[in-house]
């Protein structure tokens, strides 16, 4: 089976056909922190199994790294979506943004990386009241 993502407005889609990997890696470290809010949510893959189904990624190399080699980060050049990021220290790996897939609920967390270096994350407890949207926002066009 074909699975498949996108970014935020649509301009990259992609597919890949990677099953039965549904083994999520939650990653805390000061990059991740920065390139999106907390920490990132990766899905490990191989590059030879991720296509571009439309639009092409914008990239950089990160040479800040614990590795010290460079990790090739892709998003969107549009609207700025983490897609994927390719480390040289792990040749033909392929860290897919779990939010940007469409099945992302599939995807379950096995890993913690980084955690000394984790924000600490408001808890939810269970009584706490979760909103499904940020309500005072839903008035107007967002
Ligand atoms: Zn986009
Ligand atoms: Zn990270």
């Amino acid at each position: 089976m074909t699975r498949t993502g996108h970014c935020h407005c649509g301009a990259v889609a992609y597919e890949w056909d990677d099953d039965t990997n549904n083994n999520g890696i939650v990653c805390y470290c000061t990059t991740c922190q920065r390139l999106g809010s907390s920490e990132s949510y990766n899905l490990q893959t191989e590059q030879k199994l991720v296509r571009t189904t439309k639009g092409t990624p914008t990239s950089y190399e990160d040479h800040n790294t614990d590795s010290g080699k460079p990790v090739t980060r892709y998003f969107c050049g549009t609207c700025g979506s983490t897609l994927w990021s390719d480390p040289a220290s792990a040749p033909g790996v392929r860290f897919l943004k779990v939010g940007g897939l469409d099945d992302a609920k599939n995807v379950k967390l096995v890993a913690e990386i980084y955690v000394d270096t984790a924000i600490p994350l408001l808890p939810r407890p269970k009584e706490a009241s979760g909103h499904k949207k940020f309500e005072g926002m839903m008035t107007k066009e967002v």
